[in-house]
């Protein structure tokens, strides 16, 4: 018997603590819930789960947009030991085939826009017993579904009776897909819950915060960042279905907006939006982002427009996902970077090709490896790739993130790219990022992905990938050197022109079919040097 909490029980905790607060606020459906009522139907839905056979262990997958519903099924999953999987609800049929059958999900919750590619993939979900459809005024369930709503009526409302330990499984996460095939991430309960202490400590959350989230809650920045560390403070969670920045504007001067996570390109928006309304968007007093640093001209933006004071968090599904912060005072002096450690974690950089892994100098790029005490505990039914990610040293675990970055003398964290990603040409290190930024930089370049090609005499020549809109080979490589930002070596080599890049559900671009030639190349493509 252990006294360390699970997710379950953070939810009880703050219902003892101020069962009378706002929990959940879904304007779409008009609902409003205090921690009492919503956790009353969490343990209605648990119970109804359990009552259709679903017992601690069990896969419960979602392919839903944001709404109370998946707050309702991830604390209801908690309290049961059932294992939450959610999807990203832009995933065609063959992909939720891929993840469902992975995971051996036995229920699949869906809802009315992603029912056509469930029902595309139905037919070889083999593990699936139970669906579970978002049934509402709008949409009757299909014949072979049962109603979400008829399911959370059926249930008793008493604490379901399971026991749940703080190292059981409380979900498997997909990673992004970015480099690979998605991998499932066995996060258990007792990571989730120091992920949230150090969420609510990173934000200065406190019980009058009111959240809004608008990034999707299948992934662990939204869930666990916003969600999983509000509910655990007895903050509000105000839901949008999807991300309208207009609408996100409105709900801030409507339901007194603190705190909002989004992803940079999130935060451009919302920041263009802000500047043409006279919304009242005072109540904001944070925002958090991550995925990319902050472009110093839409942070800018947003400070003008929306409010002063913003955290970059960086990190990955494998640890939860933050494990490095960049604190509002920081974000101008150390623009560029992802900040220092969070509170219990501790990175080093070191030297990717040295086994075992050695430290690199200061200011030099190396791996970034992260010890984390919200590291997953594996990766799903794929032991190498556990085992070349999570290794012993110094005592610790160190999880190997596969980015490379470098600290500098303040040991402020600079990510640079993807291990997996770099060129080596002649002999000489080449990080793409730095060479599409220069790409970036021509206003006729809408999207560019750099990187490398077999070649005889140097090992890899450097290569872009590129969508434009009206400019050839010859004048992006003279764009190219008039920038004087690139040594020679970096410059690419030939200009291959698309008319989109290969990119996963959450529309980050995936480098290695460009590797593999999937990209369907234009036959103006130019080799310039
Ligand atoms: P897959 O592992 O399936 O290839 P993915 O790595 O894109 O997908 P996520 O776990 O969603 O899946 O993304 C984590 C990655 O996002 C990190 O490894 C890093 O490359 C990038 N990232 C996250 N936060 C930041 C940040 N603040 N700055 C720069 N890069 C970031
Ligand atoms: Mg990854």
């Amino acid at each position: 018997m252990s006294q360390h909490p699970t997710i379950g029980d953070t939810l009880e905790q703050t219902v003892d603590r101020y069962p009378d607060r706002d929990a959940i606020v879904y304007p779409r459906k008009d609902q409003r819930w205090t921690y009492a009522e919503f956790d009353e139907r969490v343990n209605r839905l648990a119970n109804a789960l359990a009552d259709r056979g679903i017992e601690k262990g069990d896969r419960v997958a979602t392919v839903l947009h944001n709404g109370s519903e998946m707050a309702l099924t991830v604390y209801a999953c908690a309290k049961l030991g059932a294992v939450f999987t959610p999807l990203n609800f832009r995933l065609p049929a063959g992909e939720i085939e891929y993840i469902v059958t992975d995971a051996e999900a036995e229920l699949v919750l869906f809802e009315s826009e992603t029912r056509e590619a469930v029902e595309g993939a139905r037919p070889s979900l083999e593990t699936v017993s139970e669906y579970v459809y978002i049934d509402d005024d709008r949409e009757e369930a299909p014949e072979y579904a049962t109603g979400f709503y008829d399911l959370l009526e059926s249930g008793s409302t008493d604490r379901p009776d399971v026991h749940v330990e703080e190292d059981d499984v409380y979900a498997f996460i997909y990673t992004s897909g970015t480099t690979g095939r998605p991998k499932g991430v066995v996060h258990e309960h007792r990571s989730m819950v120091e992920h949230n202490l150090l969420c609510i400590a990173e934000l200065d959350l406190t019980r009058d915060d009111v959240g809004l989230s608008i990034m999707p809650l299948y992934h662990c920045a939204e869930l666990h960042c916003s969600l999983f560390a509000r509910v655990h403070r007895g903050a509000t969670n105000v839901i949008h279905h999807e991300f309208d920045p207009e609408a996100a504007l409105e709900a801030i001067e409507a339901h007194g907006v603190t705190v909002l996570f989004a992803a940079p390109t999130a935060w451009n928006a919302l920041s263009l939006t802000a500047a043409e309304t006279d919304v009242d968007v005072s109540s904001l007093r944070i925002g958090l982002y991550g995925a990319a640093p902050m472009p110093e001209r839409v942070l800018e933006n947003c400070m003008d427009h929306l409010c002063e004071d913003y955290v970059q968090a960086y990190g990955m599904t494998e640890i939860g996902p933050a494990g490095v912060f960049q604190p509002p005072e920081d974000q101008v002096p150390k623009q560029g970077s992802a900040g220092l450690p969070a509170l219990n974690h501790r990175v080093r950089v070191v030297d990717p090709d040295a086994d075992p892994a050695a430290a690199v100098e200061t200011g030099e790029i190396g791996e970034i490896l992260i010890s984390s005490p919200c590291t997953m505990r594996e990766y799903w039914n794929r032991p190498e790739a556990t085992a070349r990610s999570l290794r012993e040293a110094d005592g610790t675990t160190w999880y190997y993130t596969g980015d490379l970055g470098y600290r500098d003398e303040d040991g402020y964290l600079f990510v640079v790219d993807r291990k997996d990603d770099m060129i080596v040409s002649g002999g000489e290190n080449v990080y793409p990022a730095e060479v599409e930024d220069v790409l970036f930089a021509h206003d006729a370049v809408e999207e560019a992905a750099v990187v490398g090609e077999p070649d005889e005499e140097w090992g890899e020549r450097v290569v872009a990938y590129v969508v434009v809109d009206g400019v050839d080979a010859a004048a992006l490589d003279e764009f190219v050197l008039e920038s004087d930002r690139l040594a020679d070596f970096k410059r690419p080599r030939t200009y291959y022109f698309v008319d989109e890049l290969p990119k996963n559900p959450s529309g980050k671009i995936q480098k290695f079919k460009l590797r593999e030639d999937e990209a369907d190349v234009d036959p103006e493509s130019e080799t310039v040097a």
